[in-house]
């Protein structure tokens, strides 16, 4: 049986006492660092770690006279950040051997407001190879484990983001979600996860997986803290067409207003077969509880959620195809030795470079796109996402946020799944629809399992309403610490 190693960190804020120089980032830091000495090895969070300049970085911070200080949003805040993102003077590997090597020449744009808001990048984290899979078993450079059980997987692809938080490694993390990546590994991890709304924050810098799908957002020990961070990473980037001008409010703001007289719509869709009972029941309390605190809790339906698996791993592996073309043994990172012709060049990289699933993804997503079968599935994919979409407006019309479970089960074994590609696929069935519709959501820890594994609640809600599920996920967090 898994046992459960962690102690519950993180869970009370840390950025407000950074600033307010109540608490003091060298600290943080070395909790942190002490965490990575201590179960790095075993968990494999971090595949490089920026010991020197994090450590030089919080000295400084901790240096500064206090107005100075309170002036930085998140003065001091030791963050990990998910190897998809790039981070001048960082190695940036995706988890693939094709980019073994590469070190990127510029920061990220949501990266690079971290730092100019007070933050020490403490390191690069594990995930599964370009952010393909949904539980880190399909990194090159080896699986991550669950700090609640290190037989178990803890989720993916931002698998690393959440078991550094899970394990005290970081009290905060950037992770990416195509599909479920933020949520799932937040659920399988006991972390609160948030997915941001699409074009809320920049994707400069991200390296691309699907690119009308990804998102960067934050992972936390709790609400509070993501809410933080969230607000100094979101907002409109010159550099990415794609991100919003829409202002960004301050998340802090209103978030212990509570649940009394929010409309909480409960999809059935996504309480039928193949949920986990314990899952089941840790959410379906948690709504009751919220009901009870005054939330009017709504039966709704979201009818055409049976498609959205097949759905987004067409168009997810599309844009996969086009992305990854880009890797060829000429630009970045690993070059396959002994190719005697430029053809064979590229063939052997890719080949030597990408691991199975990457190959599976570009193969389906080529197949989807090419000229005979583009009409029967992308064209037909992307008419389905218009109806999936239509889903969530619908739906937003009359309840304010939408409450579901955030996986079917809580973290499976290592090597349980990782033979069949479809049982794999079906761990997203909860969160690909978000994605999908460019809603936002954030997983919030609800429950454990009698093995001691974490169970959590997914909150969706509308286009740039953040606001709204950071709130009710703050209510569940209070909850929690009164169950
Ligand atoms: N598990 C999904 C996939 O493998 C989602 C991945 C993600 O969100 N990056 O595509």
């Amino acid at each position: 049986m898994a046992k459960n190693t962690t102690q519950k960190l993180f869970t009370d804020p840390v950025v407000a006492g950074l600033r307010a120089g109540e608490r003091k980032a060298t600290v943080l830091l070395h909790e942190s660092l002490d965490a990575i000495d201590a179960r790095n090895k075993r968990v494999n969070a971090y595949l490089s770690v920026a010991r020197e300049h994090a450590t030089a970085r919080a000295a400084e911070i901790d240096a500064m006279a206090p107005a100075e200080r309170g002036k930085l949003r998140l003065a001091g805040l030791p963050c990990g950040i998910k190897d998809v993102l790039t981070v001048e003077g960082l190695p940036a590997t995706a988890s693939s051997r094709i980019l073994k090597g590469y070190q990127p020449p510029y920061t990220a744009t949501a990266v690079q407001k971290l730092i100019d808001a007070g933050a020490v990048i403490v390191g690069k984290l594990n995930c599964d190879e370009f952010a393909m899979g949904s539980s880190n078993e399909n990194s090159a450079y080896g699986v991550v484990r669950n700090p609640h059980g290190e037989d178990r997987v803890p989720g993916g692809s931002s698998g690393g983001s959440a078991a550094a938080v899970a394990a005290g490694m970081a009290p905060v993390t950037l992770g990416t979600d195509t599909g479920g990546s933020i949520r799932q590994p937040a659920a399988f991890c006991g972390v609160v996860g948030v997915l941001p709304t699409y074009g809320r924050v920049s994707r400069y810098g991200l390296i691309a997986f699907a690119s009308s799908l990804d998102r960067v957002g934050p992972l936390a020990g709790n609400v509070r803290d993501a809410a933080e961070v969230l607000g100094v990473i979101a907002g409109h980037d010159v550099m990415d067409a794609t991100s919003s001008t829409a202002p960004v409010p301050d998340y802090t703001e209103g978030l212990d207003k509570g649940v009394k007289g929010m409309r909480l719509g409960v999809p059935a869709e996504y309480f039928g077969e193949g949920l986990d009972p314990e899952v089941r029941e840790a959410v379906e309390g948690t709504i009751a509880r919220l009901k009870a605190e005054g939330a009017e809790v709504k039966p709704i339906s979201l009818p055409h959620t049976r498609y959205a698996v097949p759905t987004y791993y067409v168009i997810a592996t599309a844009e996969a195809s086009a992305n990854l073309a880009r890797f060829d043994g000429v630009r970045y990172g690993f070059r396959a030795p002994e190719a005697e012709t430029l053809a064979q060049m590229y063939r052997k990289t890719r080949d030597l470079g990408f691991g199975a699933e990457v190959k599976r993804r570009i193969l389906l997503g080529t197949y989807v796109l090419s000229a005979g079968y583009y009409d029967a599935y992308y064209k037909k994919a992307q008419q389905v996402r218009r109806l999936l979409a239509q889903d969530f407006l619908n739906a937003f019309a009359e309840v304010d946020a939408i409450v579901t479970p955030t996986t079917p089960t809580p973290a499976f074994k290592i090597g349980e799944k990782s033979d069949d590609p479809l049982a794999m696929y079906l761990a997203d069935i909860y969160t690909v629809t978000a994605n999908l519709a460019g809603i936002c959501g954030a997983s919030v820890p609800c429950g454990v399992s009698k093995d001691g594994l974490p169970i959590g609640i997914q909150i969706l809600g509308k286009h740039f309403d953040e606001a709204t599920v950071l709130r009710v996920g703050q209510a569940v967090e209070r909850l929690q610490e009164t169950a």
